[in-house]
């Protein structure tokens, strides 16, 4: 038997995005972090013609400044697993904290008519489980809370 309950836990770790996880399952890093973009974002990508803009990196760079500001980046409607890759991707590239994601779910779920069961768990166990999305667990007991 586990001696720290599973909120415990999840309380106490930590989510990053990794690209090479998500290339490893097959996908493109860049593609899945461009499809993030705002529309505006997608149309000027659209006449660049400079490939480096086109990168995981970059995209992610602009997504946390532009993106991630707008009305449609996180919606209540989207599956949790796709929320908790955006909440990620527009965070510091060395990861949220669980209790730093949560927050942000239970803000934007809080004034939904029909609200999600948000749990520790429930959050903990999608993002364990998120292969395809590159989405990595640290789990840090070791970390004392101050
Ligand atoms: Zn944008």
């Amino acid at each position: 038997m586990e001696t720290q309950t599973l909120a415990a836990v999840a309380q106490g770790s930590k989510y990053t995005i990794d690209p090479s996880f998500i290339e490893a399952s097959g996908r493109s890093s860049a593609l899945l972090a461009k499809d993030r973009r705002c529309p505006q974002c997608l149309s000027d990508l659209k006449k660049s013609k400079d490939s480096s803009d086109s990168s995981f990196a970059n995209h992610r760079k602009l997504i946390a400044k532009c993106c991630s500001k707008k009305d449609g980046y996180l919606k209540p409607d989207m599956p949790l697993m796709e929320a908790i890759f955006r909440i990620l991707l527009s965070g510091p590239i060395k990861g949220m904290a669980h209790t730093g994601v949560f927050k942000v779910l239970s803000d934007k779920w809080a004034n939904q008519k029909v609200p999600k069961n948000l749990s520790d768990e429930l959050v903990y166990q999608i993002a364990a489980s998120s292969g395809g999305y590159g989405v990595q667990t640290i789990n840090s007991e070791s970390e004392t809370k101050a």
